[in-house]
């Protein structure tokens, strides 16, 4: 679960905003913790890979500071946060050396790390600054903590720090965009692999009648509850996967790895009725033609397709 989540934590390449982040599914810590906050300047074309080697020793996730206006050079900043406990020299040590290899690459300039002790409240707050409201189809994803509102946009509330899902991610932006435009009202709706839950609230927001939400991680589910009742609306959460679920379903979402969609296709496909929409996401381009072929054997065809940052969604129907 963590790799599945590291390997998705991709920073937005063209945030206009000065500051982006991404969030793990790591609760906060303790209060008493003290915090390592690591820092390293990277250019634009070397976020991406510094940011997935910070994310391997941070403890929240990591956050991408952008310059206001382009200089060129190692113009952002990804930084990371570690409990300063007996692992941490270790770890910064580790994540030198790998940045060390990132340069050997010559994947654009990379600066040298920098470590800073940060108190408590210093890193909470750092952290908080860095979660600002997104806007995704119909959407507002906002963290619970701020009060944004947008004229005709449905909001969503969403502590970062619970679960994966904050609607950060290209795979999460790209279900949401179909959650937006698919005729939900009064609708029956499967999530599977609801992570936070973020998509089957969506869903409950935009009219469906019932929405029923399995994860295989039961922190995951514990979180898609809890952020349901934030979000005052009512999703059936519970353990397990698609094949744990009785029923027909009018919508089926399932924003996994290609290789889950691949083994969970029928389970899939015996919940949808027929002409209903199955909603598939975190598949890789390189993994696309493996995973259509699943579904085309169940007797699914494409109906929408939709590619960003090497990830494809595809939207099937029976
Ligand atoms: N739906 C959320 C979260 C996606 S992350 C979003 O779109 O942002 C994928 C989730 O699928 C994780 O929470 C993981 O625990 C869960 N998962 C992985 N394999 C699964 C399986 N076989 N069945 C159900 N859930 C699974």
């Amino acid at each position: 679960m963590d790799s599945f989540v590291t390997s998705k934590a991709r920073p937005r390449k063209t945030e206009k905003r000065r500051i982006s982040s991404v969030a793990s599914k790591t609760r906060w810590a303790a209060a008493s913790t003290r915090w390592l906050e690591i820092g390293v300047p990277a250019h634009a074309e070397a976020v991406e890979a510094v940011s997935e080697i910070l994310s391997r020793y941070g403890h929240n996730g990591i956050a991408v500071e952008l310059p206001l206006a382009p200089r060129g050079g190692a113009d952002h900043t990804v930084k990371a946060y570690l409990v300063e406990d007996a692992d941490a020299a270790a770890k910064v040590a580790d994540a030198r050396d790998a940045l060390g290899h990132l340069q050997a690459f010559g994947l654009g300039p990379i600066g040298e790390l920098a470590v800073r002790a940060v108190d408590d409240e210093d890193w909470l707050e750092a952290w908080k600054a860095t979660v600002t409201p997104i806007h995704i189809g119909r959407f507002l994803v906002r963290p619970t903590w701020s009060d944004a509102t947008e004229e005709g946009a449905i909001t969503i509330a969403l502590d970062p720090g619970m679960a994966f899902g904050t609607g950060l991610h290209p795979t999460t932006q790209q279900c949401l965009e179909a959650v937006s435009y698919l005729d939900l009202e009064g609708m029956r709706v499967l999530d599977v692999g609801t992570g936070s839950g973020i998509l089957a609230i969506a869903a409950a927001k935009r009219g469906a009648r019932e929405v029923v939400g399995v994860d295989t991680d039961p922190l995951a589910v514990r979180a898609a509850k809890e952020n349901a009742q934030t979000n005052g609306v009512a999703i059936d959460a519970r353990a397990g996967s698609a094949a744990d679920v009785d029923g027909s379903f009018d919508v089926v979402l399932a924003n996994l790895v290609g290789p889950v969609l691949v083994q969970v296709a029928p389970h899939l496909r015996a919940r949808l009725r027929s002409s209903g929409s199955l909603v598939a996401a975190g598949i890789t381009t390189e993994a696309e033609r493996e995973v259509l072929s699943a579904f085309v054997a169940e007797g699914l065809g494409i109906v929408d397709r939709d590619e960003r940052s090497d990830w494809v969604r595809l939207v099937l129907t029976a």
